[in-house]
């Protein structure tokens, strides 16, 4: 290029070229927060359990139709798969989860739910959004509307995913097994917000690494033999077994594992016995059992096993120990090169105080099955409490209603507003023209 031309491009390129679309702006996000927080509310008022999400997933689907997305239901369950197509350009995918829980709201909002239903044993339960699925839903439609009425200023493909089951870890492996990966434009990178009480409304965490744990869930049977319970000498007493073993298994993190390596044995339930004087046949155990890498969780699962072997060995116990592993999530991994990208790409759009780097959690998300499937993926943290309320907590040490509680409000407005700010921003970092 000659100097003149080289001076010609740049200034046609200044004077005439839009600056590339790399965030909405604070007024395109205030316009659609009147249809957002319906939308929210709505969702909030009507929740429903996992593997039963058949409403909510019209919705999304409807909604998406309308603003021009493929629409593909019944994906791995209840799954929605909506595809926005805008000429050549990179595949982003946005996860929202679709499902609520079992619990009894108590937060007295105007748009509470009082829903029951009657879970898979046929007993009555309460239905409440306690882990924000509703706002991730909220947001992500945002994102939708957003992305669609603004075709011009980016390229390439968005991928919507309404993901059932996440609380009973299934729906992420179930989308993945019938398809998502081979029947829709695969994704070059996956994108996913979750609530978090660990911030006020308008920030942001990031985590680069593992963000999120390992989770299984191990279903333990003690075998003895049962009779009087004055005659201790003609039984193998499975409760004094099981005392045992729930002490030695403490040992599994203490001693034998690297103290650099997270690890959480938790054990949740022990039922054993009907009455004062008799000695049970058998004892039941259910645990949780949490740690990050992969090497960390085959050993704490092969010495859980070891160790009640041993235990019940030990009290002349004839028959082994039954050891089941009932349900299985990996750890979410935060691809770091990406991670970072998409956080820096937050900090002109909420400030850099509003971005902040967080430390990983032993909570779990089915989130983890896109990464472990192959695509490089990203779960940011976004502040749901309100900011005032944040900071008097902090102060006064109060422990404020978290995920899965009966209290879990979020703040909507800011957090739905920062949601959309937040999305929208990583899903253009990666598309914008
Ligand atoms: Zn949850
Ligand atoms: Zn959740």
């Amino acid at each position: 290029m000659t100097r003149i031309a080289a001076f010609l491009f740049v200034l046609t390129t200044s004077v005439f070229a839009t600056d590339p679309w790399r965030s909405p702006t604070r007024q395109q996000v205030d316009a659609l927060y009147p249809e957002i927080k319906t939308l929210y509310e709505d969702l909030h008022r009507n929740p429903e359990l996992s593997f039963h999400e058949e409403k909510t997933a019209a919705k999304l689907a409807d909604r998406l139709r309308q603003l021009g997305f493929q629409i593909t239901t019944n994906v791995g369950g209840n799954g929605v798969v909506g595809v926005l197509k805008n000429g050549p350009g990179p595949t982003v995918m946005v996860r929202a989860e679709l499902d609520a829980l079992p619990v009894l709201e108590k937060t007295g909002l105007p748009y509470a739910s009082h829903v029951t239903t009657h879970n898979d044993q046929g007993i009555e339960v309460p239905v409440m959004h306690a882990c924000g699925h509703d706002l991730h839903m909220a947001v992500a439609i945002g994102t939708a509307m957003l992305l669609a009425q603004h075709k011009d200023r980016w390229h390439g493909t968005f991928l919507f995913v309404g993901q059932p089951a996440e609380e009973r870890i299934k729906g992420a492996a179930a989308m993945l097994k019938d398809g998502l990966y081979t029947r829709f434009p695969k994704p070059d990178a996956v994108f996913t917000i979750h609530d978090s009480t660990l911030f006020p409304a308008g920030k942001v965490g990031f985590t680069p690494g593992y963000a999120a744990s390992n989770a299984h869930s191990v279903d333990v049977t003690i075998f003895g033999k049962g009779g009087h319970g004055s005659a201790p000498q003609l039984t193998v007493d499975p409760i004094v077994i099981a005392a045992r073993t729930i002490l030695s298994w403490q040992t599994i993190v203490s001693r034998e594992n690297n103290p650099q390596d997270p690890a959480v044995i938790t054990v949740g339930t022990i039922h054993g016995g009907t009455k004062n004087n008799i000695i049970p046949d058998d004892v039941k155990l259910q645990l949780t059992v949490r740690s990050y890498k992969d090497e960390v969780r085959k050993h704490l699962l092969s010495a859980i096993e070891r160790v009640v072997t041993a235990e019940a060995a030990a009290a002349g116990a004839e028959k082994k120990p039954t050891v089941e592993v009932v349900e299985s999530v990996s750890a979410v991994y935060n691809d770091p090169a990406l991670t970072q990208r998409l956080a820096s790409a937050q900090e002109p759009v909420l400030g850099k105080d509003n971005v902040v780097q967080a430390a990983p959690i032993m909570a779990s998300d089915d989130f983890a099955e896109y990464s472990r499937a192959g695509v490089p993926s990203v779960l940011l943290n976004l502040g749901a409490v309100n900011p005032a309320r944040f900071e008097t907590a902090q102060k006064s040490g109060e422990v404020l209603p978290g995920l899965h509680s009966s209290g879990f409000a979020p703040d909507p407005e800011p957090s739905l507003k920062t949601g959309m700010l937040v999305e929208t921003t990583a899903v253009l970092e990666l598309l914008a023209k």
